[in-house]
C-alpha cells in the first residue's frame, strides 16, 4: 500500500512560510497537516483559519486541520471555508460528534475523528458511517518532538476493521521519523503526519519528506 507524507506545518518556519510549502511540494508530500491548538484542550495555542487561508493560496495540496481545541463546532465553518479539504476533532471535544462529522461533510470537507493514545478505537464505532478518516495520535496531543508510542499500533486495525469495508484513511501522529515509519506503515497507517523530523531535519525539509517515503517503505 503506498503510504501518504503528510508534513505538520506547525513546525515550519513561518518568517518565509512559502519557502517551506515550496520545499514540502519538491520532496512529494501528498498533503499539508494544519494543527491547531486553542490553549484550552491543550496548553499551547498555535494557529488559526488565517493560515489556512494562506496556505490555500500557496498551494494545491490537499489541507488536512487536526483541531485540538474545545467545542470544534464553532470552528469548522471558518476553517472549510478558509480551503480545509479535511477536519478532524477529538470526539471527547463536543457533545454530539456525530453531528459534527455530518455537519463537516455537509460544508464539503472529509470528516475524521483524532484519537487519543487512550481513546479506544471503538469511538469510530457509533460514527462509522459519517466518518471519512481516523488520526490516531501516537504521542498526547499539544508539542511536536515527543517520543513514539508503539503501543497504540494495534489501534488502527481495529479502528479499520470498525469501518466494515468503508473506504477511510487512517492517519498516525506523533513521533513519526525515518526510525518509526516502517512500523507505522506496517501497522495499517496509509498518511503519516510528521513535523519535527520533516522541518527539523539537518538534511532539509525536502530531503526529509523523501527520507521519510523510502523509510515507510513506499
Ligand atoms: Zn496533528
Amino acid at each position: 500500500m503506498s503510504v501518504r507524507i503528510a508534513p505538520s506545518i506547525v513546525s515550519a518556519d513561518f518568517g518565509d512560510l512559502e519557502a517551506a510549502v515550496r520545499a514540502v511540494e519538491r520532496g512529494g508530500a501528498d498533503l499539508l497537516h494544519v494543527d491547531v491548538m486553542d490553549g484550552r484542550y491543550v496548553p499551547p495555542i498555535t494557529i488559526g483559519p488565517l493560515i489556512v487561508e494562506t496556505l490555500r493560496r500557496l498551494t494545491a495540496l490537499p489541507l488536512d486541520v487536526h483541531l485540538m481545541v474545545v467545542q470544534p463546532e464553532r470552528h469548522v465553518e471558518a476553517f472549510v471555508r478558509a480551503g480545509a479539504t479535511s477536519i478532524a476533532f477529538h470526539p471527547e471535544t463536543t457533545d454530539h460528534p456525530h453531528r459534527l462529522l455530518a455537519h463537516i461533510r455537509s460544508l464539503g470537507a472529509q470528516a475524521g475523528l483524532a484519537l487519543n493514545p487512550g481513546t479506544p478505537p471503538e469511538a469510530c464505532a457509533w460514527v462509522a458511517e459519517t466518518v471519512d478518516f481516523a488520526m490516531v495520535m501516537s504521542v498526547n496531543p499539544g508539542y511536536s518532538g515527543q517520543a513514539f508510542m508503539a503501543s497504540v499500533l494495534p489501534k488502527i486495525a481495529r479502528v479499520r476493521a470498525l469501518a466494515a469495508g468503508r473506504p477511510i484513511w487512517i492517519g498516525i501522529d506523533g513521533g513519526i521519523s525515518a526510525t518509526t515509519a516502517a512500523a507505522a506503515a506496517a501497522a495499517g497507517a496509509d498518511t503519516l503526519v510528521a513535523a519535527t523530523a520533516i522541518f527539523g531535519a539537518p538534511e532539509g525539509v525536502e530531503a526529509a519528506v523523501r527520507r521519510l517515503r523510502a523509510a515507510a517503505g513506499a
